[in-house]
């Protein structure tokens, strides 16, 4: 049981090493192993044969020995002849001994050692000799083989009988005993080349045989891995692989395949990020993109770049009324319209809701932007048949030219925007280029919207009394209350630089709020005071009128202020009451049913319908300053204040003129049936305790009774 867990371990330990080891190092560790164990049995191979070789070298040389001294028995006669050949073939190196002598006495015939020339066998001194020596003539060791003593080998063969000089024949043996270490030294040498040669060989052959398993596997492994890491997958450089028939050819296929559908979602993603999903258009980050690109090359070849920036008029209501179904359409029309007024080099974006931009790139003159502006709209303005709708989409434009509006992306856009709000002012439907003091214009603004919220908590607001009189009886018949700013720096601001900054702000709705408390404090003060009661109109805005608790607010400041409705005098603009009428119908409604009055201001300027007007709880027009001002110089222009008057006797309301400067215009006026005048005549708009006077003093303006030629002209004139 421990020996199988032992075992398990090992075995995770050898996956994980080999796990950790790359391809190349386990073809080179397979090719070491292999060469080692190849190498260790060619070293072993290597001494058997070579021992092998080596008895065969030293019998060879045995025999060689052996058989010369036996051929020159032969053919020698006599000892002497012998005793010279044995000398000099004895005195080789490698022969340590070398005899011939008489099988039957055992008499040396010849040696190459001079002291056993001459004896006998049996009375030789080295025991071992004698010994060895006796053994072959005994016949206990066999003839013609090697027999081996250390580093030595002896040999002996049977000679032929030989004749000696004195005629008798005898029996011979020759005994060779060999140096061994003489013979092989040689041999060795060249056994320990051939090794050496064999194992470089070896090793030649491993490297050649890893190069071709490199080649083959590895660095085909190599390039794959390469390739896939640089994430640079595709069909040039898979081209390689992807024909190949083995397993790489089918790796390479299939990592193209991954890569192809990851880099087709990831372009998928990029286009998804940098598109508009409705219109198609490139979308905000494309366009930060793309400006950076155009002026960087506008940069280089030194042409101009516009920056048009487009907004639909009145996109609010299309999808108010019609449903955003419908406004969806619509933007996909207008970004249709727009792409096929765009040049290849332009390029269309949707900025969010319904603001879009093109950029226009490579322009030589700002004159070519306009043109392209100006088919934008007439292209726009046709109507449109979206999903069975006809709707028209008008639009505003903004436009600033890089590079001598700004160099900048963030300063170009900034420059468009202002320019689009300009042509918004300027009534809708119109193309404005950015130009520099529109710049400054909305650096003042600022500096005013900042001023402004710093005046209320400070406190410098202070309203002025406008007079109203009563053109019947010349009295007063009560005050307009008429803000202004005292700025620390800039003096007595009047409401006309500050006011539309308020609006734009929202700050209109404080100030209001300070408006009308300080009205509602003034008639009440002026009461408690005994010169009351007066009746205070307060202008008010169209802000205030969406305001969900302008009502209750009015309503809180009366109480709060101990002051009855009756003297609270709400003056609208014609203008603002047309905005989102039925909100305002609804809170001039409930302001009227607190008690409070409506006075409909600057009438006439703005176009109302009749049909709207009936609807609105007004108790007063009045009439705008515009149309009484030439009413002394131009008879003509006394058609339209006649007409109001009408209007408002028929609707059943009150009629004030406004801008009264002459006492002409007066006279007109009263002719005409205007119930109440305001302007100059009577008295500009003054601080609190100057209107206070007026009303201690109780001024009156009196009737000057008209000639009847005048009388004539004024009730001469009819609306036609
Ligand atoms: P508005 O409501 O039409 O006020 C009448 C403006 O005509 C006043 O200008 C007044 O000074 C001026 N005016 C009066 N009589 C004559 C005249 O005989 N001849 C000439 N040429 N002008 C005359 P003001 O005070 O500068 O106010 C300008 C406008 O600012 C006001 O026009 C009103 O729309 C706005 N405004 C003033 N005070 C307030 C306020 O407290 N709240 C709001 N929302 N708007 C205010
Ligand atoms: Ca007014
Ligand atoms: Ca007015």
């Amino acid at each position: 049981m421990r020996g199988w867990v032992c075992g398990n371990n090992m075995t995770q330990i050898i996956s994980k090493l080999l796990n950790r080891t790359s391809v190349k190092w386990k073809v080179l560790i397979l090719f070491c192993a292999l060469a080692g164990t190849v190498g260790v049995l060619l070293i072993g191979l290597s001494f058997a044969m070579f021992a092998n070789y080596q008895d065969m070298v030293v019998a060879k040389r045995a025999h060689y020995t052996s058989d010369s001294i036996v051929y020159a028995l032969e053919t020698m006669e006599g000892l002497s002849q012998l005793e010279r050949y044995v000398a000099i073939v004895g005195a080789e190196s490698d022969v340590d001994l070398l005899l011939v002598f008489d099988v039957a006495t055992g008499s040396v015939l010849a040696s190459n050692r001079g002291t056993l020339q001459g004896g006998n066998i049996y009375s030789i001194d080295d025991v071992d000799l004698r010994k060895s020596v006796v053994r072959v003539l005994n016949g206990d060791d066999p003839l013609s083989e090697i027999r081996w003593e250390g580093d030595r080998a002896s040999y002996s063969v049977k000679a032929p009988t030989m004749v000696l000089e004195t005629g008798g024949i005898v029996d011979t043996l020759v005994f060779v005993r060999l140096k061994t270490r003489y013979i092989t030294a040689q041999s060795s040498d060249m056994a320990q080349q051939l090794l050496i040669a064999l194992l470089v060989g070896l090793m030649l052959a491993v490297l050649l045989a890893s190069k071709f398993l490199y080649d083959l596997i590895v660095s085909p492994l190599l390039k794959l891995r390469d390739i896939a890491q640089s994430r640079a997958v595709d069909t040039v450089s898979m081209a390689p692989f992807v024909n190949r028939m083995d397993e790489f050819g089918e790796v390479a296929r299939s990592i193209l395949v991954s890569f192809t559908e990851a880099r087709e979602t990831a372009e998928q993603f990029a286009k998804q990020a940098r598109h508009d999903s409705l219109t198609g258009l490139g979308n905000r980050t494309m366009f930060q993109e793309q400006l950076h690109s155009c002026l960087s090359h506008a940069e280089r070849s030194g042409k101009l770049v516009a920056l048009m920036i487009l907004d639909l008029d009145h996109f609010k209501e299309v999808n108010d009324t019609l449903g955003h179904h419908i406004g969806d359409q619509l933007l996909i029309a207008v970004a249709d319209i727009l792409r096929e007024n765009a040049r290849d080099v332009d390029t269309v974006i949707r900025l969010g809701g319904d603001e879009f931009a093109i950029i226009v790139d490579e322009l030589d003159q700002v004159d070519g932007v306009m043109a392209q502006a100006n088919r934008i709209l007439e292209a726009l303005a046709k109507t449109h048949l979206v999903a069975g709708h006809e709707v028209r989409a008008e639009a505003s434009i903004g436009i600033t030219v890089y590079p001598q509006d700004g160099r900048e992306p963030d300063v170009l856009l900034k420059n468009a925007d202002l320019a689009l709000y300009r042509a918004k002012d300027e009534g809708r439907g119109n193309i404005q280029l950015y130009r520099h003091e529109l710049h400054l214009r909305v650096i003042e603004k600022n500096a005013i919207e900042r001023d402004l919220r710093t005046g209320i908590i400070e406190n410098q607001f202070v309203l002025y009394y406008q007079p109203k009189i009563d053109l019947e009886t010349g009295e007063i018949a009560g005050a307009e209350a008429l803000i202004r700013w005292k700025h620390p720096d800039r003096g007595l601001v009047p409401p006309d630089v500050f006011i539309p900054v308020a609006e734009d702000s929202g700050i209109i709705c404080d100030l209001t709020d300070w408006v009308l408390a300080e009205a509602c404090r003034q008639i009440r003060a002026w009461m408690d005071e005994g010169v009351g009661p007066v009746s205070v109109a307060v202008n008010v805005s169209a802000l205030d009128l969406r305001r969900p608790d302008f009502t209750d607010r009015v309503a809180a400041t009366l109480i709060g202020a101990g002051v009855s409705p009756k003297y609270l005098e709400i003056e609208v603009t014609e203008s603002t009451m047309m905005h989102d009428v039925d909100q305002v119908i609804g809170t001039l409604r409930r302001l009227r049913a607190f008690g409070v009055s409506i006075s409909i201001d600057d009438f006439g300027t703005g176009y109302s319908s009749l049909a709207y007007l009936q609807r609105f709880p007004v108790q007063r027009l009045k009439i705008d300053r515009s149309f009484v001002m030439d009413m002394s110089t131009d008879i003509n222009s006394h058609a339209i204040p006649k007409l109001i008057i009408d209007l408002a006797r028929n609707l059943g309301v009150g009629v004030l003129a406004e801008g009264v400067e002459t006492q002409e215009q007066r006279d007109i006026l009263t002719s005409m049936g205007c119930e109440e005048a305001q302007g100059y005549l009577f008295g500009a708009p003054v601080p609190a305790e100057d209107f206070e006077s007026l009303l201690r003093r109780n001024v009156n303006f009196p009737v000057r009774q008209l000639e009847e030629k005048e009388v004539d002209e004024a009730s001469s004139i009819s609306v036609a």
